[in-house]
């Protein structure tokens, strides 16, 4: 795609003032073609549209809604192998994830949402004798959605999948450096019929940009955003001018407690996808690793030994386990990152280093690092790349306390065959998600988010819609 065009009221359009920007394949540092910037001016013109178009899509009923949400799911299957290569040229991330999680998922939740809005109910109390109490759930207009770059068209339709189908239109705000497959989306909805207007994209940057300009925009109802803490902060500061609506999903340093009595070699393969998929660019990773001291030595060997089997390289190779990173600045915020780490007395067991066999893109090797504490920069802020920390513990209270210890609250993880002490740990740590004996099993029925400064609300099921839709009361006095 040389060229990626704003989708403005069912047209593709450039900027205004004809500004671009540079898109990048991250594994190549190759300019793959050059992307509209969006500022208030599209924005506006957008905001405009999507009012508009609310005035219709939000009178349709949620059968007529889900037809057009399940056509959109059967196009995004359909046009798999495109949008997985296009997914993995704006990220670096191995083609075959692309394949097997991002569109495929991207797909289920269009089809997911088309079929629980179906399915709705709302409450109803009767005050015997004297009044009839029901509750009615209406769209609430034009919901502006802020998606990150790690996993771009799985997060973005997360949210524009449960927002059409309460009966709202939106604007996306795609990240900066991922805009190609939020692009091809707005042309399948067009192709599956959803009304112009309904859905609208506008590429650019965040702050003093595109993103701020929706956030500010009076006529905009909602705001939900997948992104950084600092970024949420920012947001909310912008919104609370109009009282937007909320909800934002952001960013994690996630643990992962290990118990001696752990079932270890599923414990150490799946410790090595929540450490390493999507090169440690998900906001779920567990990039805290405790392990109970009588295994401690044991997992760290194994656990090292797994890691360093782990194929980094070009991202179109079956082979490839991980790409690479978003970026070359992204790379370098990692790369400093490892070296404070050093600096406060970590020792760098694996990895640490870019691969000697890639001499382009912003690739890393997995990396390990031991002997920290829950002082040092590297165990409480969140990195977002192929790193983790592994450090022992020798009490089921010592190990709460030290996983709790942090401003974020988005998930966690415990491997342990003691029932008892998995549902005691699982309710006391701190995290919107806690999985026991695995990590990113979802049902998109549950409550998804974060505590803390990890987030604001939850999505999936009934909770996208406690987001997206208004709940009214009818009282009829009998
Ligand atoms: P980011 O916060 O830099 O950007 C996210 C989006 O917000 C982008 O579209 C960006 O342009 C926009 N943005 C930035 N500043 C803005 C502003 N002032 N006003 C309006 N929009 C603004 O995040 P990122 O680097 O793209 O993604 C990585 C972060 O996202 C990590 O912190 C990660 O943990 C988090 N994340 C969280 C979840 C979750 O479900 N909790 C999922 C994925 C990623």
């Amino acid at each position: 795609m040389e060229q990626v065009l704003h989708f403005i009221d069912g047209k593709f359009v450039p900027s205004a003032d004809g500004r671009t920007f540079d898109n990048i394949n991250p594994a190549t540092g190759e300019k793959i073609g050059t992307v509209a910037e969006g500022s208030d001016v599209e924005i506006n013109q957008a905001v405009t549209a999507a009012r508009r178009a609310f005035q219709t899509w939000g009178k349709t009923s949620a059968a007529e809604r889900s037809t057009v949400l399940n056509r959109i799911a059967q196009l995004m299957e359909e046009r798999l192998e495109e949008l997985a290569l296009l997914e993995t040229m704006d990220t670096g991330k191995p083609l075959s994830l692309s394949k097997s999680l991002d569109i495929p998922r991207a797909a289920y939740n269009f089809r997911f949402f088309a079929d629980f809005v179906k399915g709705l109910s709302t409450e109803c109390f009767e005050m015997e004798g004297v009044a009839l109490n029901y509750a009615l759930r209406r769209p609430v207009g034009v919901a502006g959605l802020i998606s990150p770059w790690n996993l771009p068209l799985l997060l973005l339709t997360w949210k524009v999948a449960p927002c059409l189908a309460a009966g709202n239109t939106c604007v996306i705000k795609p990240a900066e450096l991922t805009p190609m497959t939020a692009t091809v989306l707005a042309e399948i909805c067009k192709e599956a019929g959803l009304p112009d207007g309904v859905l609208n994209v506008v590429h650019g940057f965040g702050p003093d940009a595109a993103g701020s300009a929706l956030t500010e925009h009076p006529n905009v109802d909602l705001i939900s955003l997948t992104g950084e803490t600092s970024t949420g902060r920012a947001v909310m500061k912008a919104a609370s001018a109009t009282l937007k609506g909320l909800s934002f999903e952001l960013g994690g340093k996630n643990p992962n407690l290990i118990f001696a009595d752990a079932a270890l070699d599923d414990a150490i393969e799946t410790t090595l996808r929540s450490s390493f998929a999507n090169q440690g660019e998900v906001c779920l990773c567990g990039s805290r690793i405790y392990v109970e001291r009588p295994i401690y030595d044991t997992f760290v060997e194994r656990f090292a030994a797994r890691a360093g089997e782990l194929v980094v390289g070009d991202p179109l190779d079956p082979k490839t386990n991980v790409g690479s990173l978003i970026s070359q600045e992204h790379l370098e915020r990692v790369e400093g990152f490892i070296e404070r780490a050093v600096q406060e007395g970590g020792r760098v067991i694996l990895g640490g280093k870019r691969p000697a066999h890639l001499s382009r893109g912003a690739f890393l090797e997995p990396t390990i690092i031991v002997d920290v504490d829950s002082s040092c920069e590297i165990t409480r802020q969140e990195v977002f790349g192929p790193v983790v920390t592994v450090q022992p513990f020798d009490t089921v209270e010592e190990v709460i306390e030290v996983a709790n210890d942090t401003s974020y609250g988005l998930s966690a993880t415990v491997w342990t065959t003691d029932l008892k002490r998995a549902h005691r740990v699982a309710a006391e740590l701190q995290a919107g998600i806690v999985w026991v004996n695995t990590w990113f099993l979802r049902d998109l029925r549950t409550p998804f988010g974060g505590s803390k400064q990890s987030g604001i609300g939850r999505e999936g099921g009934v909770h996208s819609f406690e987001f997206f839709s208004e709940l009214k009361n009818i009282c009829i006095k009998l």
